[in-house]
């Protein structure tokens, strides 16, 4: 199956200089093929991507330094374009901007690129006109066909992006067929199954975080279009990046050792854009509730609900593990033991005791087993059509230890 694998790539001083210029033309293609398109727009008539690929192949006639950049790049920008204004709509796209936009580029035909391995820990790639291009391999990429290979710079560096292909199969059926676990993603602690673990992590170290707030301070003290901004956006930039890339592989992590484990994962149907859109509509007291939201927004966001979502379907490809979505309604309210569904069972952010059995556990976990059980009604239904999109391999009903689970006593001790 095609999955992507990123390197740190080690440019020498001329690359450099070369891939910024690659850079630079594709961002010029953009935003001159964008005008072109909303130009079109504006008479009522459409622009695609076939004229525009015939105008740039003119232009390249015209204009040296469009021919001295590799041409595949360019069209993989036309092509990027179109798609963006097919999706999102030719107005809605944004231009690429000198400052903002940082640099990537995509070179297609995969198969056509030598890899070589230099020692240990570096590797080579052959990209068109850009010749030998060594990185960091952090993994090898044997036995893998190579789809395509994209170049982008974050911050100072430059990374390698490999698109490939792994020849390997997603299984006709999970190793443990009838294991289910439920997941809730709470704000407090990240992720809170149904077998009772809460997995958490700190993605920033207190002194980052007085970093960053320091920097941020800066920031808005720094003169407009200074080089002492560029710096410390610069700076602020390498501390955000680091924290994402934590946060990304903790989700990576957690997702795999889930659906390693379990043949069927529930998560609930979070809307995690909705939820952080902003709170300046709402009536009552919106500056009050601008704050509020804001926090909470930072806290979703923060942990990263999406990007486990994710790495969770990712994950499941190369296990067989079915991920349920369920609605999200109520799982907080309810009781596991139960059924009982009242508001003020939620004693504390941490605490949930039921007011009807006294039923006494952790609010995450509680939830997490609700989300599991309404998960497993979904998949016991294999007569309902099934939403596209959500494939799951046969014979995976997991009814076998539905009943047990639904029925298991609860381990925490009830209230005193
Ligand atoms: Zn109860």
């Amino acid at each position: 199956m095609l999955t992507g694998r990123r390197f740190r790539v080690e440019f020498t001083d001329e690359q450099v200089e070369y891939a910024e210029r690659i850079g630079a033309a594709c961002r010029a293609v953009w935003n001159t093929g964008l005008e072109q398109r909303r130009e079109y727009r504006r008479r009522g008539a459409w622009m695609n991507y076939q004229s525009q690929a015939k105008e740039l192949a003119e232009a390249k006639t015209e204009h040296s330094w469009l021919k001295a950049v590799p041409g595949h790049c360019l069209q993989q920008t036309l092509m990027d374009l179109d798609r963006a204004c097919r999706e999102r709509g030719t107005f809605r796209v944004r231009w690429r901007s000198g400052r903002r936009w940082s640099p990537s580029f995509r070179f297609p035909e995969g198969n056509k690129m030598a890899v070589e391995k230099l020692n240990r820990r570096h590797g080579r790639i052959k990209l068109p006109k850009l010749g030998w291009v060594k990185f960091r391999a952090g993994r090898s990429l044997d036995g893998e066909t190579l789809r395509s290979a994209t170049l982008s710079r974050e911050g100072r560096h430059w990374f390698l992006s490999v698109l490939v292909d792994d020849g390997r199969q997603t299984p006709e059926a999970h190793v443990s067929p009838g294991s289910a676990v439920g997941v809730d993603r709470g704000v407090a602690v990240a992720i809170a199954t149904s077998d009772g673990e809460l997995i958490d992590s700190q993605f920033v170290a207190p002194g980052e975080r007085r970093r960053g707030i320091a920097l941020q301070r800066k920031l808005s003290r720094c003169a407009k279009r200074s080089t002492n901004r560029d710096k410390t956006r610069a700076a602020l930039a390498a501390v955000r990046a680091r924290e994402r890339r934590r946060r990304l592989d903790f989700a990576a992590q957690v997702a795999h050792r889930l659906a390693v484990a379990n043949a069927v994962v529930v998560l609930e149907d979070l809307k995690t854009k909705q939820m952080t859109k902003s709170a300046k509509g709402t009536i009552e007291s919106p500056g009050r509730n601008v704050a509020a939201k804001s926090g909470l927004n930072r806290a979703i966001l923060s942990k990263g609900w999406h990007q486990f979502a994710l790495a969770l379907s990712s994950a499941a490809r190369y296990t067989g593990t079915a991920v349920e979505k369920v609605p999200a309604a109520y799982t907080s309210q309810r009781c596991s033991a139960c059924g009982h569904v009242d508001p003020r069972s939620r004693e504390s952010q941490a605490v949930f005791r039921c007011t009807r059995c006294t039923h006494c556990e952790h609010a995450d976990v509680n939830a997490a087993k609700n989300i599991l059980a309404a998960g497993l009604a979904v998949t016991a239904c294999e007569d309902q059509p099934r939403p596209a999109g959500r494939a799951r391999s046969p014979k995976q009903e997991p009814a076998g230890n539905r009943e047990e689970l639904l029925l298991q006593p609860t381990t925490a001790a009830p209230a005193a």
